[in-house]
């Protein structure tokens, strides 16, 4: 890992795509570990608009998926949140969210974070190859998933693994706590239980 300090050198910028539905405490020490460990400069998550993976299933709005993710993250100096993927009306690839933020970062080296069990698909989609030259990919360990892109055509040094704190938390688990009145608090941010107490999220909803 280049660590690299002086003046001159490119902003190191991370980008935490997901659906953020809601965030929690899995998203949020991946991306301050990866900042940590490559000496990144700022995180930006990025909430998907609609994201490829989950076509068939339902997905809250994108404003208060993007909210939550604002609240969680507004008390580190160095996490931001983008709006590039919720406002471009198309299905969310991760091709054309590093070329927005590529336009917004021109000047500055991209790290792309994933986790274990994202990392494959998105390898996979749409004009792979190109994104080699926008982003390098950190995939961050995840429990109950073993990184699988053994078999893909990589190129050398295109993906790293990095091993994280294990937190075994789902968005997926906290929806159905939230449907079955189970507590959420302390796997998600406290600012996020609140919100989704305030806006009634996960009530009503039988497709998880
Ligand atoms: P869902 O259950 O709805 O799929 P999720 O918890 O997987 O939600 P996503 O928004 O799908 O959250 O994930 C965004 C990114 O964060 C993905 O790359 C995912 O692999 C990664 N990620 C999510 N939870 C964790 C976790 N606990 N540890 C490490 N990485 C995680
Ligand atoms: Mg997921």
């Amino acid at each position: 890992l280049a660590h690299a300090s002086s003046g001159q050198a490119k902003r190191r910028v991370g980008i935490m795509g997901g659906t953020f539905d809601p965030i929690h405490h899995g998203h949020l020490v991946a991306a301050s570990e990866v900042a940590w460990v490559y000496d990144l400069d700022e995180v930006i998550f990025v909430p998907t608009g609609r994201p490829v993976f989950k076509l068939e299933k339902a997905v809250t709005n994108a404003e208060d998926r993007y909210l939550m993710t604002v609240i969680a993250t507004a008390s580190n100096p160095k996490f931001t949140v983008s709006r590039v993927d919720i406002d471009r009306p198309s299905i969310t690839y991760t091709i054309d969210t590093l070329r927005d933020i590529h336009r917004l970062r021109p000047d500055s080296e991209l790290f792309f974070i994933t986790g274990a069990d994202a990392v494959a698909e998105i390898l996979r989609w749409k004009d792979a190859n190109e994104m080699w030259d926008l982003a390098h990919f950190v995939a961050v360990s995840r429990p109950g998933y073993s990184s699988s892109i053994r078999g893909l055509q990589l190129p050398n040094h295109s993906v790293d693994m990095l091993e994280i704190p294990a937190l075994s938390i789902s968005s997926t688990d906290i929806r159905k706590r939230v449907a079955k009145h189970i507590p959420a608090w302390y796997l998600v941010p406290d600012g996020v239980v609140q919100y989704i107490n305030k806006h009634g999220l996960y009530l009503h909803r039988e497709d998880y």
